[in-house]
């Protein structure tokens, strides 16, 4: 079974090499709470149930999980570190789904997220911006991106050890997205930002859908508002997100990175 692979992957091993069936029906059974859940919040907030994108965010999972997740209908995958996504990619390619890159990125691994990502979440500075323009000429591809925001640039707290930090300024988001704007092989999506840890989200949600406003007030096309996470998607929800980076909701809890 094309599966197979990804049971012996590095990647899975937080997960028991268990019956793929077994593996299958928890998926879907977390797939359809999360998908109720979505569903709820966008009857509470007024909006179709079908405006909310899940992105399924997959790290530290085995390509196996991507593959079944794909089975139940999830097309777009997201991952934060290069040396796990792009073999996970590679083992999926024939199922043609769309990849996100979420996590931090340097300079030097951009021709490698280029060779896979189509879109590029967690865009927060001009070098960046360059050097993901100059890897996506060099392969040839468009290269979809968001501009990341900082929800707490003040804090100077505690940053969640599985995201890093990471994210632009409020002041800074107009100027990298006209940044972007300014390339040839680039895709200004939106924005995406990740709330901080230990504060009720809807006061950050309700920031980043402000800045996302006077970003749509310039760049009309950039409609994407990645914001949401497993703990918070009934308030990103509410406040306007229209994709959701949903990891353990969907896959169960990750073993802490070493
Ligand atoms: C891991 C991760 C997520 C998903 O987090 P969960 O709490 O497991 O849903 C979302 N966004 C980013 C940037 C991540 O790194």
């Amino acid at each position: 079974m094309a599966g197979d692979s990804g049971l012996t992957s590095p990647w899975g091993a937080s997960r028991r090499e268990g019956d793929v069936a077994d593996r299958r029906a928890e998926l879907a059974a977390n797939a359809e709470a999360v998908r109720s859940r979505i569903a709820a919040a966008c009857t509470a907030a007024g909006r179709p149930a079908d405006s909310v994108r899940v992105v399924a965010i997959t790290k530290t999972w085995p390509a196996s999980d991507v593959r079944l997740l794909a089975g139940l209908g999830f097309r777009d995958v997201g991952e934060n570190r290069d040396q796990e996504a792009r073999p996970k990619a590679a083992q999926c390619a024939d199922l043609e789904l769309t990849w996100h890159f979420v996590g931090q990125l340097q300079r030097n691994k951009a021709a490698s997220v280029v060779s896979y990502a189509h879109v590029v979440q967690s865009v927060d500075r001009a070098r960046l911006i360059a050097a993901l323009d100059r890897a996506a000429e060099q392969a040839g591809r468009r290269v979809g991106v968001c501009i990341q925001v900082d929800l707490d640039p003040e804090a100077g707290g505690e940053a969640d050890p599985h995201l890093g930090r990471g994210g632009a300024r409020a002041d800074q988001v107009l100027a990298l997205a006209d940044l972007v704007v300014t390339t040839q092989n680039l895709d200004l999506l939106g924005v995406m930002a990740v709330a901080p840890l230990g504060v009720d989200p809807r006061g950050p949600f309700d920031r980043l859908a402000a800045i996302h406003r006077s970003l749509l007030a310039l760049h009309p096309t950039a409609l994407m508002r990645s914001a949401g996470m497993s703990a918070d998607l009934e308030a990103a929800v509410l406040a306007g997100a229209t994709h959701l980076r949903l990891g353990s909701a969907l896959l169960g809890h990750r073993e802490p990175l070493k």
